[in-house]
């Protein structure tokens, strides 16, 4: 065997001359990218219909970006996604990665709720190899389908030595986002994913790809969150805000037993008065109470409106409500106390 020098030397290392290819695994999840629709133009369709090595078989020239392999790891509609499926995702791909039998990780996904599902590999993944989640807005069966050039993107990515270190990612329409900030912005448009604010990590276009930046908050490798056994984590809820919202609300949530409530606030995190007072009475209550915000884009702030020291109130810093959400149920699983949690919304 004879390698050339770098850190990365292995996977540019020859076997009599031949190439050993980078090896990568897509796990299927369902969603719309192997949806089926009854015809190539019909505007119904059904989501995680097309198995997964169906639509690996669909996509030519990705022998060429890698040895790609495939698992169907589930077969849902991304709104059907939960905890048990992140938590065993997660364990899914440590258990790839410490087995050595991939150099990177694909997963196709619904696009609904593919941004919780990647947040939540971003802090538990333990691996800095590249994790990449795509999906589709048009189903498999449709005209101009647009998850064969994903798929072909993300494996570009997901075989990429440089992506190492980036923490999980969604390539979605040539874009390259980090799943730390993504979010879907449209309901039906081809270009529905952004990310506010901290913009896009990079472009994969065709198997070329160009990084802008790595994230800096901490993820992977870098992060204290463990996905956890399956099925044990703490239960947050997420309360909309809006002109005239009852108390009510927060208090059936509290007497279901939440232990933690995520507000999509007005504004900078806001809710109407007689709220914030239901909001102290849970906080009071041993539930943690995070106002993070409904506008899609900007920080919530500590002290800005309200006293948030002598609430007892964590704030988002930019994480989205369900991302929030995520990133508050880890914190809960690890025992994290009020002061923790907010340096956890600023570090991660
Ligand atoms: N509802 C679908 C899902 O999230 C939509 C999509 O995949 O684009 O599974």
């Amino acid at each position: 065997m004879s390698c050339r020098g770098g850190p990365d030397a292995w996977a540019r290392c020859s076997v009599r001359d031949e190439k050993i290819m980078t090896r990568v695994h897509i796990l299927g999840t369902g969603g719309t990218i192997a949806g089926q629709g009854a015809t190539d133009t019909s505007s119904s369709y059904r989501p995680g219909s097309v198995m997964i090595q169906q639509v690996i078989d669909s996509v030519p020239g990705l022998d060429q970006l890698a040895e790609v392999t495939g698992e169907q790891f589930a077969q849902v509609s991304s709104q059907d996604m939960n905890e048990l499926l992140w938590q065993g995702l997660a364990n899914r791909i440590d258990e790839l990665f410490e087995a050595e039998a991939a150099d990177g990780i694909v997963i196709t996904h619904g696009t609904d709720t593919a941004e919780e599902t990647g947040y939540f590999l971003h802090l538990t993944v333990k691996s800095s190899r590249p994790v990449v989640l795509t999906g589709s807005m048009r189903p498999a069966t449709s005209l101009s389908a647009d998850g064969p050039l994903n798929l072909y993107n993300a494996v570009s990515v997901a075989a990429d030595l440089e992506a190492r270190n980036r923490g999980v990612m969604l390539a979605i329409n040539d874009d390259l986002h980090s799943a730390r900030d993504v979010t879907k912005s449209s309901t039906t448009d081809v270009q529905t994913f952004i990310s506010p604010g901290a913009g896009l990590l990079g472009t994969a276009r065709l198997g070329r790809i160009r990084y802008y930046r790595r994230p800096v908050r901490r993820h992977t490798l870098n992060s204290i969150f463990t996905a956890g056994n399956e099925g044990r984590l703490p239960r947050v809820d997420v309360l909309y805000a809006h002109a005239g919202m009852s108390p009510d609300l927060v208090r059936a949530s509290v007497s279901l037993g939440t232990r933690g409530i995520v507000v999509a606030g007005v504004g900078n995190g806001n809710v109407p008065g007689p709220v914030v007072h239901a909001l102290r009475e849970a906080v009071e209550a041993g539930v943690r109470v995070v106002r993070s915000a409904r506008v899609g884009n900007g920080d919530v702030e500590r002290g800005v409106e309200l006293d948030d020291d002598a609430l007892g109130f964590v704030v988002s810093d930019q994480l989205n409500p369900q991302k929030s959400r995520v990133l508050l149920q880890l914190c809960l699983a690890h025992h994290l106390d009020s002061s923790a949690v907010q340096n956890a919304f600023y570090q991660y």
